[in-house]
């Protein structure tokens, strides 16, 4: 039995969900345990591309279970969208296959309205969330006021918690926002289809993870956006709603620490960033405009240009300690061939002070100056490389030193978007 999580190591975006189905055969369960569909992840196989924001990345492959858990919160327009098309990509023939926590938090009109209402009263401090009601429906399972998947199974409990609802949600919209209101008859009626629809898929994940672990099965636990994001670890404000370090796992699955055995940070060999908020390593010149073409920086739920950079091990090894990292991967490094000159920032310089720890407060962040060290570039393509040994030299010492900087072993590298444009020098399952 091996218990792995897979998470971010930076801003997210650093190419979770193709790892993560690279991982997925060996694993007889997938689980997500906290966002919602604000996460994007993008899985190229045998050339056809399928974008997912909810169901965990797990689903290609027909052996494999996959759990939304707890602390996932739901759209459930969009997940049964994403049922409906694996369904009829002939994915999904199984429900079971995919399990819903009853537990889980239910995304409504009021949230995404919200989330929209405040972004545009924000205007210039705008956090630059994807909109998609995230922030408020985790507002409200911590007022106890969610409404939950199991609820949407039961319509005359569902009625009353959505009247309860409606007068909370509505006088936000309207008085403070001067929103349009939720018609909350309308709401109801399509929750009561929702959870028709959604019924074969309700259940108890906590309890099927918990059987599965007794029964020795391999478990992977699939990450949603990135530690910098974090809502306690992050750079907040400017961060998601949920927590996103590898100890969520426990409370957003329902397992207790010690039946964690690994823990794989995901980075890109450089750094990018979607929304507002400091980020001392970005390029705001023609080689982050480069970068961003080279790696078709694009968000995956909203378009977004990503804003690039160089990596920063300053962060890396922050995400490090708070995540426990026992191996990393670094993905993309095929999108720096042919830089002539690489960078990573090993330190910051802070009001004069140098530093290569994380600073603790947003302001120093927002003063901080990376120290850089330079590393000669390769030009060759390494998109039709497998072996570790067969990267050019430049590409191998790249590598080498991230592992140093970092001090944890680079067990993966991915050199493009395809399931098999990956290099293994260590299975990230063996314990
Ligand atoms: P996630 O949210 O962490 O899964 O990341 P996204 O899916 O939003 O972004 C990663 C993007 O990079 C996707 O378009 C992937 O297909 C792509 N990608 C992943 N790994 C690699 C890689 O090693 N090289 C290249 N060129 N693209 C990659």
């Amino acid at each position: 039995m091996t218990t792995l999580v897979a998470v971010g190591a930076q801003w997210g975006d650093e190419g979770k969900g193709k790892l993560v189905d690279w991982l997925a055969p060996a694993a007889d369960l997938v689980v997500r345990f906290h966002g919602g569909n604000n996460a994007g992840h993008t899985l190229v196989v045998d050339g056809e591309k399928t974008v997912l924001h909810v169901v965990p990345a797990g689903v290609l492959n027909p052996d494999t279970q996959n759990l939304i858990g707890p602390g996932v919160v739901v759209d459930p327009e969009i997940l049964l969208g994403e049922l409906d098309v694996l369904q009829a990509r002939g994915v999904l023939r199984d429900p079971s296959r995919v399990r819903v926590s009853g537990r889980a938090h239910v995304i409504l009109d009021w949230h995404t309205a919200l989330d929209k209402a405040r972004e545009e009263r924000a205007q210039g401090r705008a956090i630059g969330t994807t909109g998609r009601g995230i922030g408020p429906t985790y507002e409200d399972k911590v007022g106890r006021r969610g409404i939950r998947v199991a609820d949407l199974l039961d319509p005359a409990g569902l009625r009353l918690l959505i009247g309860r609802l409606a007068e909370h949600k509505n006088f936000e919209l309207t008085q403070y926002y001067r929103w349009q209101p939720v018609d909350e008859e309308a709401l109801y009626a399509k929750a009561v289809e929702w959870g028709r629809r959604l019924e074969p898929y309700v259940d108890h994940t906590g309890r099927i993870l918990e059987r599965a672990l007794r029964e020795g099965k391999t478990v992977l636990f699939e990450g949603a956006q990135g530690t910098f994001l974090d809502i306690d670890h992050g750079t907040y404000p400017y961060v998601t709603s949920s927590n996103c370090v590898a100890g969520a796992v426990c409370t957003g699955a329902g397992i207790g620490p010690t039946r964690i055995d690994r823990v794989l940070g995901i980075t890109k060999a450089y750094t990018t960033r979607v929304g507002g908020g400091p980020f001392p390593t970005e390029l705001d010149d023609a080689q982050g405009e480069e970068l961003r073409r080279l790696g078709a920086e694009f968000g995956a739920t909203t378009g977004r240009p990503r804003r690039c950079g160089w990596l920063d091990a300053v962060m890396l090894r922050e995400a490090c300690a708070v995540n426990g990292f026992t191996s990393l991967a670094v993905n993309k490094l095929d999108v720096l061939s042919g830089i002539a000159k690489v960078q990573i920032a090993t330190a910051y310089r802070i009001d004069g002070k140098r530093t290569e720890e994380f600073p603790m407060t947003l302001g120093e962040l927002e003063r901080a100056e990376p120290e850089y060290e330079s590393h000669a570039g390769w030009t060759e393509d390494l998109r039709e490389l497998r072996r570790f040994e067969d990267l050019p030299r430049n590409a191998r010492d790249y590598v080498a030193r991230i592992e140093a900087l970092v001090g944890v072993p680079i067990e993966l590298i991915s050199v493009g978007p395809e399931r098999d444009e990956t290099i293994v020098r260590r299975d990230p399952f063996a314990s």
